[in-house]
């Protein structure tokens, strides 16, 4: 068991994670990153990505985050395989965190860029069609299904926001939803309801995603009526599970400020929490944008804000030296 000491400690390897690394590193912060479980974030388990930046053909999610993680630590970064389990908020700066291997890392700014996961139905065949016709991310995967026939399951302002986008690319896109009304905002229930390419099926569950992944994908859906108890099929060629996002805050519960559904929550504009020197990005303290773009965006300003946290204190402790001397 070891203790490993930075001016920058980021948890969390998504888009935001290593953007703060590759801007901290190159600051001279020498940063440690503790990947977690699942190092490279969300887009390791996507596969086309057509709309991240300076890349005219598609490039696979999981490519793009191994560049990621290799310029991070071309520039100077030290990646580290552990889970942190433990975040003494408290008691810092600096700010104490324990990983799951047991080792010790003191960060003199905490980067936390822990993100988000969509959640998903858990029912028979939404697994193995991932990726080939059932999706959770309609402005990432939406393209692919221009012309064709879409389903978003959902009944809140993601699912509505998902299902009003898809437009762009489909002529038939219904919305499926469990209960009779929807929780959406007003105005995005007027929007919804008045667009002609949009249907909406109350009351329906979905038990199972249809056909095979190697053999066209998803063919539809079963459903059962959640008033009747009638069980029906839906044929379509995708479907996008929009019944929310859980932000992975369970760490930093009691010891920083979180929104009602648990996103962390940061000055307007910036990625500063309450604390001194914690900064928050991408997804974890984002639930509206939620792109690959905009977390490696809030990952910089994180790395900018936390050198600049830095400085400041350098300064003022040199200004405190020359006046006691
Ligand atoms: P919500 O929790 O608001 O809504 C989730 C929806 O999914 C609900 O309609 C719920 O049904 C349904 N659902 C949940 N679990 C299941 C399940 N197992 N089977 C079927 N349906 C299920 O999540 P959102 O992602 O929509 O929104 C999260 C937060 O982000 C909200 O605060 C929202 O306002 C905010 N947001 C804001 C946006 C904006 O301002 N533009 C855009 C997107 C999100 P039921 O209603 O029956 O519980």
């Amino acid at each position: 068991m070891a203790t490993h000491e930075t001016k920058m400690l980021i948890i969390g390897s998504g888009p935001a994670g290593y953007t703060a690394a590759i801007y901290g590193a190159r600051a001279g912060m020498e940063p440690i990153v503790v990947q977690g479980l699942q190092p490279g974030g969300q887009l390791t388990i996507t596969t086309d990505v057509e709309n991240y930046p300076g890349f005219r053909d598609v490039i696979q999610g999981p490519w793009l985050m191994q560049e990621m993680q290799a310029q991070a630590e071309h520039v100077g970064t030290r990646m580290m395989w552990d889970t942190i389990v433990e975040v003494d908020i408290a008691n810092g700066p600096p700010y104490r965190a324990v990983g799951d291997s047991g080792d010790v890392y003191i960060g003199h700014t905490l980067v936390i860029a822990t993100g988000a996961q969509a959640k998903w139905l858990g029912v028979p065949g939404e697994q193995e069609l991932s990726g080939k016709g059932v999706s959770a991310c309609a402005t990432c995967d939406g393209f692919f299904y221009r012309g064709k026939k879409v389903a978003v399951i959902g009944g809140g302002n993601t699912a509505v926001e998902e299902a009003l986008y898809l437009t762009n690319h489909s002529d038939d896109v219904t919305l499926i939803h469990r209960r009779g009304e929807l929780r959406a905002e007003k105005i995005l229930q007027d929007r919804l309801f008045a667009h002609p390419k949009i249907t909406v099926l109350w009351n329906k569950r979905v038990d199972e995603f249809l056909g095979q992944p190697l053999q066209g994908g998803l063919k539809g859906l079963k459903l059962t009526d959640t008033v009747t108890n009638e069980v029906s099929e839906f044929a379509c060629d995708g479907a996008f599970v929009a019944i929310g996002h859980a932000p992975a805050t369970e760490l930093f519960k009691g010891q920083l400020e979180m929104d009602d559904s648990g996103y962390l929550v940061v000055e307007p504009g910036t990625p500063k929490t309450a604390r001194p020197g914690v900064f928050a990005c991408g997804d974890v303290m984002d639930h509206t944008y939620r792109q690959a773009v905009t977390a490696a965006g809030t990952g910089c300003m994180a790395a900018l804000d936390a050198e600049r946290y830095l400085a400041t204190l350098e300064f003022v402790k040199n200004e405190a030296e020359a006046v006691t001397a």
